[in-house]
C-alpha cells in the first residue's frame, strides 16, 4: 500500500486545540440565513465555518442547494467570523468556483467518495494547488474506496489532508441514520496513525439528540475534531433539518465534551497500572497451574500403585466437556477452552508420566 503523504493538523493554521469544530448550516439558503448562522455561532467553539452550497440530494426536486451565487455570503460570513471557510466540491467546476471565491477548505462528499471517476475529477482540478481538503468516508462501509479516495487526492499533492467519518448506510433499521461502524475510522487511524480525523455527528445521528453522545464518542476515540450542523432555525432548514441544532446548542455540545486524559502522564500511569494487574493475574495462573500439576503427580502415583493406565478417556471427555460449559458461562469461547484444557492435559500427562516410571 502506498504512503499517503501528509501534513500535520499544525499547518492547516487553525488553533492548536482539541476538538476543532467545523459547524454552520447543513445548506445555505440566504444571506441572512448564513450571517445570522455565523454570527450567533460566535463564541460557541467554532474553528471552522461550513456550508453546502451543492447538495447531493437521492431524489431530484428536492432543494439541491443554492449554488455558487451563496460562496460570496460564506466568504462574508467568515469574514465577519474570522475563521475559515469549508465548502463541500464534487465537480471540478465546483474547484474552481471555491478557489475563485477564496475557500479556505474544501471536503469531499460521501457520496463522492463512492466514485473514484468523480475523487479523480477533484484531484485533477487540485492539481499544482495548496489547500486543505476532507475526505467524508463513502456511504458504503468500504475502507479501501475511502484510502483510494484520500490516495487519488493526495496524488494530486494535497499534503494537508483529513478524514471525516460520517458513518455508512445500511440497509437494517437501526436508530442511526448512518451506522457509525466505529471499527472502519479506527482501522484508517491504525494504517495511518498522521491523518488528521474528523468525526460528523449530525450526519451519523440524522438526529439532534444522539449529536452529543457521538460527539463524546469520537473525542473518546481520539478523534482531532467534529463536524456538527448548525442553523439559526433548525426546524426550518431546508435540508437536513431534525440533525441541525442551533448555534447556541451546539456551544453548549461543545462545552459539555470531557477531553479525558489529554496528559499523557495520567494516561501513561492508567496503562502501568492496568498492565500491572494483567502481569498479577499471569503470575496468578502459572502459581493455579502448578498446584494443578502437584495433584496430577499425586494421581500418577495412585495410579502406579494400582496399576492403572494413565489415560482414562471417559473422564477427559467430561473434562473437556464440562470446562468448555464453564468457560462460556463466563464469556470465554469454546474453541479457547478446548485448547486450553488439552494444553493443561498434556502437561498432566508429562507429569504423571515422570511419577509412573520412577
Ligand atoms: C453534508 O455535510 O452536508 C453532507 C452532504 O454530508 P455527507 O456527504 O456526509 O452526506
Ligand atoms: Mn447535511
Amino acid at each position: 500500500m502506498e504512503r499517503l503523504k501528509i501534513d500535520p493538523l499544525s499547518t492547516w493554521g487553525l488553533p492548536n486545540k482539541r476538538p476543532l469544530v467545523i459547524s454552520g448550516p447543513c445548506s445555505a439558503e440566504s444571506e441572512e440565513q448564513v450571517l445570522e448562522t455565523a454570527k450567533r455561532l460566535d463564541g460557541q467553539g467554532i474553528d471552522i465555518l461550513r456550508a453546502g452550497i451543492w447538495k447531493p440530494r437521492t431524489r431530484p426536486g428536492s432543494f439541491e442547494g443554492v449554488g455558487r451565487i451563496a460562496l460570496p455570503w460564506l466568504k462574508k460570513a467568515g469574514e465577519q467570523l474570522g475563521k475559515p471557510i469549508a465548502v463541500e466540491v464534487a465537480t471540478r467546476e465546483h474547484v474552481f468556483d471555491c478557489l475563485k471565491a477564496g475557500v479556505d477548505i474544501l471536503w469531499v462528499g460521501a457520496r463522492t467518495t463512492a466514485n473514484p471517476f468523480s475523487v479523480q475529477e477533484i484531484a485533477d482540478a487540485l492539481e499544482g494547488v495548496d489547500i486543505p481538503v476532507i475526505v467524508k468516508n463513502p456511504v458504503n462501509p468500504d475502507l479501501q474506496l475511502w484510502i483510494g479516495a484520500l490516495e487519488r487526492i493526495n496524488r494530486a499533492g494535497i499534503t494537508r489532508l483529513g478524514a471525516l467519518h460520517r458513518g455508512f448506510s445500511s440497509y437494517d433499521k437501526s436508530k442511526y441514520r448512518n451506522k457509525p461502524m466505529w471499527e472502519i475510522p479506527i482501522e484508517l487511524k491504525r494504517i495511518y496513525p498522521e491523518i488528521p480525523l474528523f468525526s460528523d455527528p449530525s450526519h451519523i445521528s440524522g438526529n439532534r439528540e444522539l449529536i452529543a453522545s457521538l460527539a463524546q464518542k469520537a473525542l473518546d476515540l481520539n478523534f482531532d475534531g467534529l463536524m456538527i450542523e448548525a442553523h439559526r432555525m433548525p426546524d426550518e432548514a431546508w435540508s437536513d433539518a431534525g440533525q441541525q441544532v442551533t448555534p447556541e446548542r451546539l456551544g453548549e455540545i461543545v462545552k459539555g465534551l470531557v477531553i479525558r486524559d489529554q496528559n499523557p502522564e495520567v494516561a501513561a500511569n492508567k496503562l502501568e497500572e492496568m498492565r500491572a494487574g494483567i502481569d498479577r493475574i499471569d503470575n496468578y495462573v502459572l502459581e493455579i497451574l502448578a498446584e494443578r500439576m502437584d495433584i496430577a503427580e499425586k494421581i500418577g502415583e495412585f495410579k502406579r500403585d494400582n496399576k492403572m493406565t494413565i489415560l482414562q478417556t471417559g473422564r477427559w471427555d467430561q473434562i473437556v466437556q464440562d470446562r468448555a460449559k464453564m468457560g462460556l458461562s463466563k464469556g470465554l469461547t469454546e474453541e479457547f477452552v478446548k485448547e486450553l484444557f488439552e494444553a493443561i492435559h498434556q502437561e498432566s500427562i508429562r507429569h504423571q508420566t515422570k511419577v509412573m516410571n520412577k
